[in-house]
């Protein structure tokens, strides 16, 4: 047997993968138990009419022979480019539609841009962290320093911690605590990277949930950040996509490593379906983005009923305000596996174990807003007892 990649090998299954696992061996156990899950992050709510209008437009399209379409540009269709370039105007910084590349969800680009640096540089992660950057980066040879964020300075991380310059990931809205950077936040980020020689990888799969128009929806709301950041997006949560998967990474020419991200690109990928791309452009429309608000908006009754419910009971949390999570402390300071197997097998209820997203997570735990409303509401019934 050729050896493996130890990052691989070394280390315990992908925490969904875990979770997955603990409740098949319940189910398999008590086949008829009525679990209702808060715990992957996965949608709910039907794709906007005008989005799936859109595929089926674009598939008919493929079906003649005027339509045929074969592969398309590695980086994504101009119109769709053009209809997310649009989101950034009037932003600090500019960014043109050829900065931005189309992908299969922002997950699957993560491997690609830790592919673009030398095993060399260091890659900074939160703690508690989306376990899939940390996966992603050790996969791709680096090393993984942790930006430890605490309960005391509002679960975000810290710029004085870089001691060495390197990549740093951040993620706002946070997943997994629902903490959100303000702008000045993010404005320390931005300085640190420029004075320090560090870039900044910034994941907004999260920004549609974002309802205070004080707090940034992008790093590049911040002046310069084009010259330091490179940043993700999603159509996944916002829009339904998490099946049709199509994402976004802004890579600015200003940062230094476009010509990197483009040779990987012409190596790695032969573009996002047609279709995917017509139905995540008609999202961004007008029509689009009224209809989103519609799913947006039993997402977010979800995550105020869940905040009321461990508010009203003094039960340390945060998140839930423009953010689809809740971070929620175990009662009896208990383990948050523990508590996971307690709240499975005591009220059927799935949540996400906060030790699985890095050290610092332990004695938490994760609570997704994705649910049903009906069902979210079910769940907190059957939770009353234990907080
Ligand atoms: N980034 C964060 C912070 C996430 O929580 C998730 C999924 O849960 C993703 C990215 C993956 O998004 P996508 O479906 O676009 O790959």
């Amino acid at each position: 047997m050729l050896e493996l990649n130890a990052a691989l090998t070394g280390s315990a299954d992908y925490l969904f993968c875990r979770i997955d696992e603990a409740v098949a061996d319940y189910r398999a156990a008590h086949p008829l138990a009525r679990l209702i899950s808060l715990g992957i992050g996965d949608i709910t709510q039907p794709l906007a009419p005008v989005a799936a209008a859109a595929l089926r437009t674009a598939a008919a399209e493929m079906a003649s022979p005027a339509g045929v379409r074969g592969y398309g540009p590695a980086g994504g269709y101009p119109f769709l480019q053009t209809a997310l370039a649009h989101q950034y105007e009037g932003l600090s910084c500019p960014v043109l539609p050829d900065e931005i590349t189309v992908t299969a969800g922002s997950k699957d680009a993560l491997g690609g841009l830790f592919a673009l640096f030398s095993p060399a540089v260091p890659v900074w992660v939160c703690d508690p962290v989306y376990p899939a950057y940390r996966d992603c980066a050790l996969a791709a040879g680096h090393r993984v320093h942790t930006l430890p964020c605490r309960a005391e300075n509002g679960f975000l991380p810290c710029p004085e911690e870089i001691t060495e310059p390197g990549l740093i990931v951040l993620c706002t809205p946070n997943n997994p605590t629902g903490a959100v950077m303000t702008r000045a936040e993010l404005q320390r980020w931005v300085d640190r990277a420029l004075a320090g020689g560090s870039l900044l990888l910034v994941d907004t799969a999260y920004a549609a949930f974002v309802t205070d128009n004080s707090l940034p929806r992008s790093i590049y709301a911040v002046p310069e950040a084009h010259r330091c950041a490179i940043e993700l997006g999603s159509f996944s949560k916002s829009d339904g996509f998490t099946g049709l998967r199509c994402g976004w990474v802004v890579v600015p020419e200003a940062c230094g490593c476009a010509g990197a991200w483009r040779r990987w690109l012409g190596s790695h990928s032969n573009g996002i379906s047609y279709p995917v791309q017509r139905a995540a452009e008609a999202a961004l429309s007008p029509t689009g983005l009224r209809q989103r608000g519609r799913a947006l908006g039993v997402y977010r009754r979800n995550a105020e009923r869940m905040l009321d419910f461990f508010t009203r009971r003094s039960v340390p949390c945060t998140g839930g305000e423009n953010a689809p999570y809740l971070w929620v402390r175990c009662p009896d300071g208990g383990d948050s596996w523990g508590w996971f197997r307690r709240l499975l097998e005591e009220c059927g209820v799935i949540c996400a174990p906060g030790a699985g997203f890095g050290a610092m997570g332990e004695g938490w735990l994760r609570f997704t807003a994705f649910g049903k409303n009906a069902a979210t509401a079910e769940a907190l019934r059957r939770m009353d007892r234990l907080f």
